[in-house]
C-alpha cells in the first residue's frame, strides 16, 4: 500500500495538465478493476476465439465490423458503421468532461496459421492482388478488438464513476497503413466528438505476457516506400562499351545509399534505408536497359525523413551523371503513396499513464521500452490535431513457459506476423482491458 500511496502523490504532482481529481479513487479501485476484468474474461475469451476463427483481410472486415457494432450498440453506445470503409465509431456521452478516443484495429493477414490451436483459422480468401490466400490474425488484432469490447463493457456498466465522452473506434486496414487516414478523411473529427486524448495498444511478441511496455516520444517510425527506376542503354553482353549498364549503375546506387545513414545523419538520429528488391535483366548475355530498386525508408522526425528522400534522389541522379548518362536517362525516384507517419506518444501524458498502470498492475509489469522502426498508422490521429494527447503502448503476449525456455535455451520466439504467433490471449486481453479502463476512469474522473 505504501508504494501505491507514493505513486498517487507523484501522479498528482506530475499531472498539472490533467485534472486527476479522483486519482486516489482510481488507484483505490485497482483491485476492484481486477475483479471486474476477471468477471468479464469468460465472455471475452469466447468472443476472442470467435474473432480468431473468422479473420478478414484489410478493408474487407465486413463481418467483424458488423458483429462488434452490434455488441457496442447493445452496451448503449451510439454506433455509426462504414466510416472510412468498414470503420466503426461508437460514442458514449456521459456528461461534461473531456473526450477520450480508444482505437482497435480489425484486419488480419494473408498467413496460413500453424499455431496448432484448437480454434485456429481455416479461412481462405482472395487478396486484393487476386491471389488465393489463407487468412490469420497473425498480428493478433483479435486481442485488440476483444479488449476494446471489454473496455466498452466495463465503462458502460460503470457510468456513475466517470464524466465525459468516449469515442471508441474500430479501424480497418492498419496492415495497409491506410485505415486511420480513411477514417479521418471520412470526417472522424468532424462528424463525431473530437478527442482530447487518444489511446491504443498493440500486443507484443517480445514482452512477457501481461507486461506493459511504453515509450515516451517517438515510438513507431515514419515508413516510406521508394522506387528507383534506373535506366540504361541495353545491348550485347560481349559489347559493354556500346551500352550503359543499369545493373552496374544500380549496384553503385545501392552501395552509395549505405552512406546516407552512416555518414550523413547524426549517429543519435536513428534511420533505415533498406533496398528490399533489385530487379533487372533476362539472360546471361544481354545487358538490360532498365533496373528497378524498391526501398523501405524509415525515420522518426519529418526533417530526417526529408533529408533521406532528398539524399536518395541526389545519390541516384549523381551516380547516373557519374556513369555518363544523358539527362533524359537519369534515374527516376518516386515515393509510393503508402506513407505511414511516425507515431508520437505525448511524453508527459505517457509517463502519467505509465505511473497509473504501475499502480494498477505493479512495477514488475510496467516497463519503459525502446522505440521501434516498425510502422503503425495510429500516429495519424495525433498528427491530424497535435493538441491531442496520444499514447500507444505494448501489452506483452509471450506465454510464460515459452518465455522461460527462450531465456534458458536462447531459442527464438515467433514474431508478430509469424504463422506460429499464439499470444497468451487471456493475459493480453485482461491486462489491456484493465489498463484502458483505469486510464479512462482517471482521465474522465468526476
Ligand atoms: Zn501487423
Ligand atoms: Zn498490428
Amino acid at each position: 500500500m505504501k508504494t501505491i500511496a507514493f505513486i498517487t502523490s507523484v501522479l498528482c504532482l506530475a499531472s498539472s495538465s490533467l485534472s486527476y481529481a479522483a486519482t486516489n479513487a482510481a488507484v483505490n479501485t485497482s483491485s476492484n478493476n481486477t475483479k471486474l476484468v476477471n468477471a468479464a474474461m469468460p465472455e471475452l475469451m469466447t468472443l476472442y476465439k470467435d474473432l480468431h476463427q473468422s479473420p478478414e483481410l484489410s478493408s474487407v472486415e465486413f463481418n467483424t465490423a458488423k458483429k462488434l457494432a452490434k455488441t457496442a450498440r447493445a452496451l448503449g453506445f451510439e454506433v455509426t458503421e462504414k466510416v472510412g470503409g468498414t470503420g466503426v465509431v461508437a460514442v458514449l456521452k456521459n456528461g461534461k468532461g473531456p473526450t477520450v478516443l480508444i482505437r482497435a484495429d480489425m484486419d488480419a493477414l494473408p498467413v496460413k496459421e500453424q499455431t496448432g490451436l484448437a480454434f485456429a483459422s481455416k479461412v481462405i480468401t482472395t487478396t486484393e492482388e487476386g491471389l488465393q490466400a489463407h487468412v490469420m490474425h497473425a498480428c493478433a488484432h483479435d486481442t485488440h478488438m476483444t479488449s476494446w469490447v471489454g473496455t466498452a463493457k466495463l465503462l458502460s456498466e460503470n457510468k456513475k464513476s466517470w464524466s465525459g465522452t468516449l469515442v471508441m473506434i474500430l479501424q480497418p486496414a492498419e496492415e495497409r497503413g491506410r485505415g486511420a487516414k480513411d477514417m479521418l478523411a471520412d470526417g472522424l473529427y468532424k462528424r463525431f466528438p473530437k478527442p482530447d486524448y487518444a489511446l491504443a495498444f498493440h500486443n507484443s511478441a517480445s514482452l512477457k505476457a501481461g507486461v506493459i511496455g511504453y515509450t515516451p516520444g517517438f515510438t513507431f517510425a515514419n515508413v516510406d516506400s521508394v522506387n528507383i527506376l534506373v535506366k540504361g542503354i541495353g545491348g550485347h553482353g560481349a559489347y559493354p562499351h556500346a551500352t550503359k549498364d543499369p545493373i552496374v549503375l544500380g549496384a553503385r546506387i545501392v552501395g552509395a545509399l549505405q552512406t546516407l545513414v552512416s555518414r550523413e545523419l547524426d549517429p543519435q538520429d536513428p534511420a533505415v534505408v533498406t533496398v528490399g528488391s533489385f530487379q533487372s535483366g533476362t539472360k546471361h548475355n544481354i545487358i538490360s536497359d532498365q533496373a528497378l530498386l524498391l526501398l523501405t525508408v524509415r525515420s522518426y522526425s519529418d526533417e530526417t525523413r526529408q533529408k533521406l528522400i532528398d539524399g536518395i534522389t541526389r545519390i541516384a541522379k549523381g551516380e547516373g551523371i557519374a556513369m555518363g548518362l544523358p539527362e533524359k536517362l537519369l534515374p527516376v525516384v518516386t515515393l509510393k503513396d503508402e506513407y505511414t507517419p511516425a507515431t508520437y506518444n505525448a511524453p508527459e501524458f505517457t509517463n502519467e499513464m505509465a505511473q497509473l498502470f504501475t499502480a494498477e498492475l505493479g512495477k514488475d509489469r510496467v516497463i519503459e521500452v525502446p522505440a521501434v522502426m516498425a510502422g503503425e498508422d495510429f500516429g495519424r490521429y495525433y498528427r491530424a490535431d497535435t493538441s491531442i494527447k496520444s499514447m500507444i503502448f505494448w501489452v506483452g503476449g509471450v506465454p510464460h513457459d515459452k518465455w522461460q525456455s527462450a531465456q534458458e535455451t536462447g531459442a527464438g520466439l515467433p514474431s508478430l506476423h509469424s504463422p506460429f504467433w499464439a499470444p497468451d490471449a487471456r493475459k493480453v486481453i485482461a491486462t489491456a482491458t484493465q489498463a484502458m479502463n483505469s486510464a479512462v476512469l482517471t482521465i474522465l474522473a468526476k
